[in-house]
């Protein structure tokens, strides 16, 4: 057991550990897993604890030992914790965003903004923990003061992917501490270590054994022990809807509290009267940043007929022109996949898409390099109903479909299983207010790219893309608290 996150060294590379009540150890097996920079797959950035059930044992019972005394803790007590943590982290933003970029493969400059996203995050639940904390209500008695609190739940399980590795354990694994939780976090095999840094962050500014705990390893020798586990009272997940679905069904038949967060398909569309040069910027940036890999990337540009060519050119040349290279290369725009799985994927999805009468404007391939790179890709010419127009590539491809009318634009921009986040362009305020209406999507955005979200604001999607909850803001205090409702009468007077 160490204070340290290293744990030692095997052939130079660095052997990172759990952080289990408070201290960072092996896996009980002593077995190991690594991570590898997808941009140089030679390259072993660290060796990290190949976790199975005996670890989520002990992570799970040293959550449930610490939750009362956490759940006691002043709101204002565990605010300074987060200040600290996010002043801790803030001194850290190069280091930690390198290293996101290195076991990721977004740009430094994505990474950068990303560990810098999770410093927003620990600020803003630091300062939601000094704003009213319950409501009080008229009773029909008038001596009665009746009131809410918000209360913890108890042990919370997250589970996280790897295309946000810090951001995305800190919006659930942050607002769950906030509130008086504690909790155990998986994170994904391919990005352990951003998740090592967001948690030694937290241990060393103070965060008390046990509060949260770190455990590595597969889905299915950690993520299913953990989600079937009777402590654990809430389960946060990020991912996929095959995998989110089935832990669903696990943890919510024994009544666990369940949020999802699945994938999406997401439209902009684009009307005839829109800046266009705007247009391409946002819709490119939207398809194409962290190669597509975003939940909310853009995947189908929907686009008046009447613009459909002049756009579709636009974007070709400017797509075709992206830089694809190394993430810490400062010249690069487009890193690599995650993995060579996905890269293989998503190259066969271009090759089947190929042959089914669509346009390949640019891209279309995999560079000659090392690594998981898949060209950026633009198509034109796609049917709604089409593989392109439905299935999430979750990579640097972007399907063009014209259409004839708002209306066509609309219904086909709903006509997938997801419903995450959706843009408009336009320069027509009556055509704004009727997507903003008629759009089925948890995220809108007019005039700009259908990727980002502050951390102050409900994050979640409509259809199969959430489970009716959100995350981030206030919407985070719902999840992860519970309310109480008090009636407080004063003693009848004595005779
Ligand atoms: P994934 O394969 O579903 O994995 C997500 C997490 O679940 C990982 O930690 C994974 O562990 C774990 N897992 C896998 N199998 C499991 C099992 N049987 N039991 C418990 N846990 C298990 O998804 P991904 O490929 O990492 O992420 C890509 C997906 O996430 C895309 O669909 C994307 O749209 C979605 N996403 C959604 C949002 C959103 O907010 N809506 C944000 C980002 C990403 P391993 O890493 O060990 O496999």
């Amino acid at each position: 057991m160490s204070e340290q996150p290293v744990l030692g060294q095997q052939d130079g590379i660095n052997i990172f550990g759990n952080f289990i009540g408070g201290a960072w150890g092996g896996a009980s097996s002593g077995k190991l897993g690594e991570n590898r920079n997808p941009a140089q797959p030679d390259e072993v950035i660290g060796l990290f604890p190949a976790s199975d059930a005996s670890d989520v044992e002990a992570a799970v019972t040293a959550a449930a030992a610490a939750f009362p005394g956490w759940a006691d803790t002043s709101a204002i007590a565990r605010a300074n914790i987060l200040y600290k943590a996010s002043e801790i982290l803030a001194s850290r933003i190069p280091e930690i965003g390198r290293d996101l970029a290195r076991e990721e493969g977004k740009t430094l400059k994505e990474a950068i903004g990303e560990t810098t996203r999770a410093v927003a995050i620990l600020r803003y639940f630091a300062g939601d923990l000094q704003q009213p904390a319950g409501e009080t209500y008229s009773s029909v008695s008038p001596t009665t003061l009746l009131f809410t609190l918000r209360e913890p739940l108890g042990v919370c399980a997250i589970i996280t992917p790897w295309n946000f590795p810090i951001a995305i354990p800190a919006w659930k694994a942050i607002p769950a501490i906030a509130y008086g939780n504690t909790v155990v976090m998986k994170p994904a095999t391919y990005t352990p270590l951003s998740t090592v840094h967001l948690t030694q962050a937290l241990a060393e500014a103070g965060l008390p054994a046990g509060v949260l705990n770190l455990v590595m390893g597969s889905g299915g020798a950690v993520g299913d022990p953990l989600v079937a586990d009777e402590r654990v009272v809430a389960v946060s997940f990020t991912g996929s809807d095959e995998v989110g679905n089935a832990l669903k069904d696990v943890a919510s038949k024994r009544g666990a509290k369940v949020q999802l967060e699945l994938g999406g398909k997401n439209p902009a569309i684009v009307l005839a009267d829109a800046d266009l040069d705007h247009a391409v910027t946002q819709v490119l940036n939207g398809a194409m940043m962290s190669s597509g890999q975003k939940c909310t990337a853009t995947s189908r540009a929907i686009v008046d007929r009447r613009v459909a060519t002049e756009l579709s050119e636009r974007l070709a040349a400017k797509i075709g022109a992206l830089t694809v290279g190394d993430p810490l290369d400062d010249t690069t725009q487009i890193g690599p996949l995650i993995s060579e799985d996905a890269a293989s994927r998503v190259a066969d999805e271009i090759s089947q898409a190929k042959g089914t009468g669509v346009a390949l404007a640019t891209g279309g391939g995999r560079p000659d390099r090392p690594g998981h790179f898949v060209t950026p890709t633009l198509f034109t010419g796609v049917e709604s109903a089409s593989r392109l127009g439905q299935v999430e590539l979750f990579g640097p491809v972007l399907g063009v479909i014209a259409v004839d009318s708002v209306e066509e634009a609309i219904e086909v921009a709903n006509a997938v299983k997801f419903g995450l986040s959706a843009s408009l362009f336009t320069r027509d305020v009556g055509r704004a207010l009727e997507f903003i209406r008629r759009i089925q999507a948890g995220i809108v955005h007019i005039n700009s790219e259908t990727a980002g979200a502050e951390p102050h604001v409900p994050f979640g999607g409509y259809k199969g893309s959430s489970s009716y909850s959100r995350e981030q803001g206030k919407a985070a205090r719902e999840f992860y608290t519970q309310l109480k409702t008090v009636y407080f009468d004063p003693p009848p007077t004595q005779a």
